[in-house]
């Protein structure tokens, strides 16, 4: 069957804070503007138990804030396709075409807002153990281990929250890291001391884990002395880093050396009418207020690129209502 085409002022692929946010003002301009979206709306912070530096919250969880941004955008008229991944793309400066498995959109302007995932743990058993004893979300699979030994990974905030979540379910806690200092919030680390289940290996890396379904010991390195120990657990959560989402459009948009999108500050591309948002963007600071800025900058200035070419499309619903599930 052939597939739908559709013509539109914009397409946001990615429906974390930066797109959602993209969309709201899109929206708002009355432009013709979908979002596509290939796992969960509302990205990132959908697994993140308590948010306590977005604006207007004093705590609130990754899951309501998402629902909170995403009830915004919707209510505003945005159309969110979640269930059609992209299977091809073409971006230039005359003519942008992306394919998803059910529609060829065909927009006069491109907000990519992918945002990032987390850096696997760099061990060659993490491949079998992915998701059997090495994860990278509290939410979802912390409470596989009541009463258990678990060891997080990492030194920033989204590690020390982790660990701070984490002791709800853990009868011990050791946080393996890098450094000798924590990189997270004096806040968040303040709270995390409050527990007496946790302990810090400091300076220090895994570098393998043994066990075949579940983790018989873990080898650890300490990165100063080289001496290495064996200790004991029977999780791991590695929060160590992300890498952007930006594999689909390595041919087309300029990267940078760490495969970050590369923007002005107008969030525009090396391509004419194709804007990136969020952390998928290089910058300094990732978090969801510099997303929503990001968000907005390229809504906007989407928008002055599609007026400055010409007809803006103020039209009704263009997805077909099968496509869309919000
Ligand atoms: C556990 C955790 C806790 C955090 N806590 C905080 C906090 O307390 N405060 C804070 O400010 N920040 C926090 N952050 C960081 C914050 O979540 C991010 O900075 C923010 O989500 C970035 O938003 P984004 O829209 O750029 O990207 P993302 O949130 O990564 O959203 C990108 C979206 O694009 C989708 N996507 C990717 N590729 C495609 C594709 N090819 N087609 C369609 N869709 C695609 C993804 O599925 C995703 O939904 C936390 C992050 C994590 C992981």
């Amino acid at each position: 069957m052939a597939k739908q085409q559709i013509e539109l002022d914009l397409l946001i692929i990615g429906a974390g804070p930066a797109g959602l946010t993209a969309a709201i003002y899109a929206t708002r301009s009355k432009l013709n503007a979908v979002i596509l979206e290939e796992e969960l709306v509302g990205g990132q912070i959908r697994g993140s138990y308590s948010i306590e530096n977005y604006p207007g919250f004093e705590s609130i969880s990754g899951a309501d804030l998402s629902d909170k941004i995403q009830a915004h955008a919707v209510s505003l008229g945005a159309q969110i396709n979640d269930l059609g991944k992209i299977v091809s793309l073409s971006l230039s400066n005359e003519e942008k075409i992306i394919e998803t498995d059910d529609v060829i959109y065909r927009p006069k302007a491109v907000i990519i807002a992918t945002g990032a995932t987390p850096r696997r743990l760099p061990v060659p058993e993490e491949a079998n153990l992915h998701g059997k004893a090495i994860h990278y979300c509290e939410l979802c699979d912390g409470p596989l281990y009541g009463n258990k030994d678990l060891v997080v990974v990492g030194g920033g905030n989204s590690a020390l929250q982790a660990a701070i979540f984490l002791t709800k379910y853990a009868r011990n806690i050791t946080i393996i890291h890098q450094f000798d200092y924590f990189q997270g919030a004096k806040a968040t680390q303040e709270q995390l001391h409050q527990n007496k289940n946790v302990n810090t290996i400091w300076n220090s890396e895994i570098r393998h884990v043994i066990g075949e379904k579940a983790i018989e010991k873990i080898i650890v390195e300490n990165v100063k002395t080289k001496e290495t120990s064996e200790i004991k657990a029977d999780g791991i959560f590695a929060y160590i880093g992300y890498v952007p989402k930006t594999d689909l459009f390595k041919d087309n948009i300029k990267l940078n050396q760490w495969r970050y999108i590369e923007t002005d500050e107008n969030m525009e591309t090396n391509i004419k009418g194709v804007f990136a948002a969020g952390d998928v963007r290089s910058k300094t600071f990732r978090q969801i207020t510099t997303a929503v800025n990001d968000g907005t900058i390229a809504a906007l200035a989407a928008e002055k690129y599609i007026l400055e070419k010409g007809d803006v499309q103020h039209g009704e619903s263009i997805l077909n209502p099968n496509l869309s599930l919000v």
